[in-house]
């Protein structure tokens, strides 16, 4: 079994006095491709801000990359897009080269000149989204779909081991979620990375996931997308608190 990338042992999280998370159990293994679902309000959100270390439970560890989130400080290995991302106006006055780069000023710092290394890089990211040919356009100007893979890009000339991503798919048409799902494949595959992705379109998530989570407060479910998908609309309207009919892509 690989080294798990995040593990978290008896988490419990409350907003004031109200619980939200209760008693979180689970490892992600290096190289997993991990789905998280569950219903609007059941904590997924929470979840990733408690990996991000923008909260802190309230009992129990997390673990990032073997060491308590406390003494964690190589955040540069962990890359995040939010379903936020993909927002910009038309006419946003940045060019996707420009957006990709500010994924660089951790490592570079605000102000400073690019080298000819770091233009590589970033022009190097930008094509492994097959994003290469809009490197100079502006990136208001580009489909929510498109925009969500400059977003990547950004991440990814950090070089990541980690990527989460927060309902990226938000707003993007059908035949380019496909297309997402096809980049976030390779990068799991080719470059080894491993992927959180909270996510509601279930069914072409079974389709890439390795593992599949589902959180209503607590963990109800977590296994291969062949278990989940033997479950039942009886077993997900008990979890979802409401019917639901499990919608998969026949392929
Ligand atoms: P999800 O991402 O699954 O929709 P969230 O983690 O956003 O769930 O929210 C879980 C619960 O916590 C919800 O009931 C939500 O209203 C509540 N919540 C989220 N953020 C806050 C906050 N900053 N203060 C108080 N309650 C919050």
């Amino acid at each position: 079994m690989s080294e798990p990338i995040i593990s978290m042992k008896n988490v419990d999280y409350a907003y004031e006095n109200k619980a939200v998370l209760s008693n979180i159990n689970f490892e992600i293994p290096q190289g997993a491709f991990m789905g998280l679902v569950g219903p609007n309000g059941g904590g997924k959100t929470t979840l990733i801000k408690l990996i991000l270390g923008i909260l802190k439970p309230d009992h129990g560890e997390i673990s990032l990359f073997n060491e308590p989130i406390g003494k964690f400080r190589a955040w540069n290995h962990i890359g995040f897009v939010s379903q936020k991302s993909n927002s910009f106006n038309k006419g946003f006055p940045a060019t996707v080269f420009e957006v990709v780069s500010m994924g660089l000023t951790a490592k570079v710092g605000y102000l400073k000149f690019f080298t000819k290394k770091h233009k590589a890089e970033i022009l190097k990211a930008i094509d492994q989204v097959g994003m290469g040919e809009y490197a100079y356009q502006n990136i208001g100007n580009l489909s929510g779909g498109q925009q969500q893979r400059v977003f990547i890009a950004r991440s990814l000339v950090n070089d990541p081991k980690l990527l989460i991503l927060d309902e990226p798919t938000v707003g993007v048409d059908n035949e380019n979620v496909q297309r997402f799902y096809d980049l976030l494949h390779q990068l799991n595959q080719e470059r080894n990375i491993t992927l959180l992705l909270v996510t509601h379109d279930t069914g072409i998530m079974t389709e890439h996931a390795t593992d599949i989570v589902c959180l209503n407060k607590t963990l109800y479910f977590h296994g291969d997308p062949k278990e989940y998908s033997s479950l039942t609309d009886r077993d997900l309207s008990r979890f979802y608190g409401h019917p639901v009919n499990l919608v998969t892509h026949d392929h």
